[in-house]
């Protein structure tokens, strides 16, 4: 079940108004909705600043998370993050507490919003992964100068948004998805997410489908974004190219989203807080508003989400807008809401709304072990070592520790790049260096007890602090080598 309804028949939803001009934003797309008649029943909850200075350190109280468990939807308005210190963010809490895997972004170029784009009919969708990647969010200070993240991608993590982006695509009636990734650089995490779009896109044949190196995605969307319908793309990825796409059409005050999971949606503008204009009555609540639509589709109601779209097109063809579209002569948040209701009903002559149908979201195989190869081996293993001596120093004495037993140094990289044996480089180092180690036998298979023996004789000239096995899978390399490795 998306959604539930109240005693009443009327479809609940958690309301969660925001930090700074969240509330602003939030009641203007509350009353909208209401007017277009689509009988909500509101769960107000709260999340964010007020939540954080409670001492509550994740920012979402149990009643929120109750609510939401139970409705199944929710609208939120921006919640504020304190930067490169503090809480974790209470947004990103919610996204990953209800495994909402999807961030669907779109963009359209909107009457009378002046850009250097306008007129050229841009009107795409980013659809990001939205709890894997580098937002996992797993860090580590490996040494007292070296930090680590984690950037975890799983095979089902990249089927099912993949999956989801052809699914937006069918239900929009749109006609090409982009996989945009590094997965020239990144083979395993980004090259997973490339050889799933790959293998899905062959179920979508009526659907053009293009992979796209996401750097040139982001240059090709600046120069000619009228090129893109829907772009699929890892969390990080995504995070960045939507704010981008966002600013193709006006910025940030036109930026909807929905975070799309099995079982919970919640639907909340690209944008943030934007403090300095809380309580201002200034501020554009059409980001809120278009998320407000998306939520309107989700719960069927399909025909007040249409009439809303209109009566924003025919608003803004009016001239009337808020101070981030035109300084002068801009209304305040307030008398840009009544407008929009007073147009409902209305259509504008020239621009039309995109048709669409449910989208179908169709949960994968729920099995932990979601990929299960036929043969595994482990060869070897890096051990990662904090060292301030030099590359020629630490090489033969790894390779005196070893000496002897089943394993061999195989080379040393410094944040990547092959130091030991020489290249010829003029690699700068740090006291970090991952030592690989494997098998003199190249058919045999590595134990535990060799690799914890041979750890343990590192411990006693070296500090070590992070291990990891070197694993082939069904006969393929589950590593990569080295920048200059052979
Ligand atoms: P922000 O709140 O999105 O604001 C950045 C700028 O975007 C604003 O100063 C304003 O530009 C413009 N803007 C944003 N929303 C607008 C709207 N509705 N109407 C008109 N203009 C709008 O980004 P931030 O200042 O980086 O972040 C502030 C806080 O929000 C932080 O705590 C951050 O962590 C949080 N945040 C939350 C979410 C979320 O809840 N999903 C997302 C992003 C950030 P001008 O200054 O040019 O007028």
């Amino acid at each position: 079940m998306k959604y539930k309804l109240d005693s009443n028949g009327r479809k609940r939803v958690t309301l969660i108004a925001g930090d700074g001009i969240g509330p602003e934003v939030a009641n203007a797309t509350r009353r909208i909705i209401e007017a277009a008649g689509v009988a909500i029943a509101w769960e107000e909850r709260e999340a964010g600043a007020e939540v954080f200075k409670r001492g509550l350190p994740s920012g979402v109280p149990p009643e929120t998370i109750a609510s939401i468990r139970d409705t199944r939807v929710a609208l939120k308005g921006p919640l504020e993050t304190p930067v490169g210190f503090g809480e974790k963010s209470a947004n990103v809490t919610l996204r990953k507490l209800f495994e909402t895997y999807a961030n669907i972004r779109p963009v359209r170029e909107l009457p009378g919003v002046k850009t250097p784009f306008a007129g050229r009919g841009i009107d795409l969708v980013v659809v990001r992964e939205n709890v894997e990647d580098l937002y996992a969010g797993i860090e580590h200070m490996q040494t007292p100068g070296v930090a680590q993240c984690l950037k975890l991608m799983s095979k089902k993590g990249c089927e099912r948004i993949v999956r989801l982006a052809f699914e937006v695509a069918v239900a929009e009636g749109r006609k090409k998805v982009h996989c945009a990734t590094k997965a020239n650089i990144m083979k395993l995490t980004e090259g997973l997410m490339k050889r799933t779009f790959e293998a899905v896109a062959k179920e979508y044949p009526q659907i053009e489908a293009n992979h796209i190196i996401i750097d040139n995605c982001a240059h090709q969307a600046v120069r000619t974004p009228e090129q893109f319908d829907v772009i699929v793309t890892s969390n990080m990825n995504g995070d960045i190219l939507s704010d981008l796409t966002s600013g193709l059409i006006g910025g940030l005050g036109f930026a909807p989203g929905a975070n799309i999971g099995d079982e919970v949606a919640i639907f909340e503008a690209v944008h943030g807080s934007a403090p300095k204009y809380a309580g201002k009555n200034v501020i554009n609540p059409s980001a809120v508003l278009l998320s407000g639509t998306m939520m309107l589709r989700h719960l069927d109601e399909f025909a007040a989400a249409q009439a809303i779209e209109n009566a924003l097109i025919v608003t803004l063809e009016q001239g009337v807008y808020t101070r981030d579209v035109s300084q002068s002569g801009s209304v305040g948040t307030t008398e840009f809401t009544d407008q929009i209701i007073k147009n409902l009903g209305k259509r504008s002559e020239r621009w039309t709304t995109r048709d669409h149908k449910p989208l179908n979201i169709k949960p994968l195989d729920a099995a932990r072990d979601y990929v299960r190869p036929k043969s595994r081996r482990t060869i070897g293993a890096d051990v990662f070592v904090e060292s301030p001596v030099s590359p020629e120093e630490l090489g033969p004495s790894l390779e005196a520790v070893a000496e002897g037993g089943a394993l061999r140094l195989k080379m040393i990289s410094n944040r990547g790049t092959k130091v030991y044996p020489t290249t010829g480089g003029m690699t700068d180092c740090v006291d970090h260096w991952r030592c690989r180690f494997v098998l003199r036998d190249a058919a045999a298979t590595l134990d535990d007890a060799t690799l914890l023996a041979l750890v343990t004789k590192i411990a006693s000239k070296h500090r070590w602090m992070h291990i990891e096995k070197l694993e082939e899978f069904d006969g393929e390399a589950g590593y990569t080598r080295a920048q200059g490795e052979d």
